[in-house]
């Protein structure tokens, strides 16, 4: 058997045949790479398979277009308490507080939306946090939906409409008590890139790129863990692929994970929140560069824009849940139709010919992801802590849908993969 410290790092090369380690790790996002850091800092020695060409996962500097911007993560949540204030200290990268510099502009259909309608919007919103004030969770969970449900079904979708940019999904498919204990706190950014920032943490780890794992055999001693190009032998395993990897299949256990791992796999879905960034080049258009455009005509098909953020050349659209999932479906060109249709009738026509190129890094049809990031569905909100328990003493299945209230966050990820690097030396796998 070869060992393991003698395969180069973070090559693009295969998976040896037979190699033995202790902790094989897949995945390297934040929460693959945190528990490679924790289990390196105990003395074990950890291989991490990862399925993509890079580092990261999730968070995602993408420089496809020139200038760069996040695809996937990009806040530093809950500040006080996110590890990656200071690993982002250690590593001498700069997080500032969030400044919004250019201002945010609502609108209808393409037309500035009226005063009137405005204030309906913010008493709607409101309406969230003020019911979880009152309301009684400890008997039985509700859907967000039914939270808003005698608000009338105008109010409630606008009210809705709103999580479609925080958690991605649609209000009738997220569990009010999951939300509820969401950590808060202020948000910070990385100029530099968040996900540049991850990449950087994977420094110095014995990573290996291009590998999707296919199967984990765990029927005997240990597990042996299979890519396209070869199988590996270790005492343990952590898991942490995205929660929509697992229930699409792409990964086969054998024997099949028990009863209680697919019970809470069940009870999580994946969230669609997408980032679409379009080249735009050669003019302003009078606006000033960080300003927001909010289209918010639709409730259901509310769009986000980030004009010009920091002065690139770029307009960075968001958009989340079941609109999300169809221009996903529809692919960029037509993606990119679509926006430039809406970007019209907010600015008029010279934006069409300005617009240069697209990114559309499509996280819900991604193989890799299927999705932005967890949800527990309505009653499943105990699905996270179900996960996350170990399996026959030599699986353990992290990221961020196993984070509690961290999740849905790199920073909870990250607490996940450091958990779970811990729950293995406490089982001595
Ligand atoms: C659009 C968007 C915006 C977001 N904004 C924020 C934000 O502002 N702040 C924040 O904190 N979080 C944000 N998030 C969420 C955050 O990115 C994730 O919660 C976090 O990155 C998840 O880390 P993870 O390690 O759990 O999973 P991942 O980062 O998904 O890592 C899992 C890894 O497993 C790999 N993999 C998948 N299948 C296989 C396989 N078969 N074999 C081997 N490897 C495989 C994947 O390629 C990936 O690298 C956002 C996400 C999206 C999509």
């Amino acid at each position: 058997m070869s060992a393991s410290l003698a395969l180069p790092m973070l090559g693009a090369h295969a998976a040896d045949t037979d190699v033995q380690t202790d902790v094989v790790i897949i995945g390297a996002g934040a929460a693959g790479l945190a528990a490679a850091h924790g289990l390196k800092a105990a003395g074990r020695k950890a291989i991490v398979l990862e399925a993509r060409d890079r580092v990261g996962g999730r968070a995602f500097t993408d420089t496809s277009l020139g200038p760069a911007y996040d695809a996937g993560a990009m806040f530093i949540h809950w500040a006080e308490r996110n590890p990656w204030v200071q690993i982002a200290r250690d590593l001498g990268v700069a997080t500032p507080d969030e400044s919004w510099g250019g201002g945010f502009q609502v609108f209808s259909d393409g037309k500035p939306m009226a005063d009137a309608d405005r204030q309906k919007r913010r008493g709607a919103f409101g309406q969230i946090d003020r019911r979880l004030e009152t309301v009684d969770l400890a008997k039985r969970d509700l859907s967000v939906k039914d939270l808003l449900g005698d608000l009338g079904p105008d109010l409630s979708q606008i009210a809705s409409s709103g999580l479609l940019l925080s958690i991605g999904e649609e209000s009738d498919r997220i569990s009010t008590r999951d939300y509820q204990r969401l950590w808060a706190g202020d948000d910070l950014v990385v100029p530099s890139g968040y996900g540049n920032l991850v990449a950087r943490y994977g420094a110095g780890l014995d990573i290996r790129l291009n590998q999707p794992v296919g199967e984990i055999r765990w029927d005997g001693p240990g597990v042996v863990v299979t890519t396209p190009s070869g199988s590996l032998r270790a005492n343990a395993c952590i898991v942490t692929v995205p929660v929509g990897v697992l229930k699409a299949g792409a990964i086969r256990f054998t024997p099949e994970l028990p009863m209680r791992t697919r019970d809470a796999l069940d009870g999580i879905g994946m969230g669609a929140l997408t980032k679409i960034a379009l080249k735009v080049e050669g003019d302003r258009f009078g606006i000033t560069p960080g300003t927001s455009f909010l289209e918010a005509g639709s409730p259901h098909r509310m769009m986000n824009f980030d004009l010009f953020p920091e002065d690139k050349d770029l307009i960075v659209a968001y958009c989340g849940g079941d609109h999300a999932r169809e221009l996903s479906a529809a692919g960029p060109d037509a993606t990119r139709d679509h926006l430039t249709t809406l970007l019209t009738s907010m600015i008029g026509s010279d934006i069409a010919k300005a617009i240069t190129g697209i990114s559309f890094p499509a996280w819900w049809t991604d193989p890799f992801s299927r999705g932005s990031y967890s949800v527990c569905l309505p009653g499943r909100e105990a699905a996270r802590e179900q996960l996350a328990e170990p399996i026959g003493g030599r699986i353990v299945i992290a990221g961020e849908a196993t984070a509690g209230g961290g999740a849905m966050t790199v920073g909870g990820a990250t607490l996940a993969g450091r958990a779970a690097a811990a729950a293995l030396a406490r089982i001595k796998a």
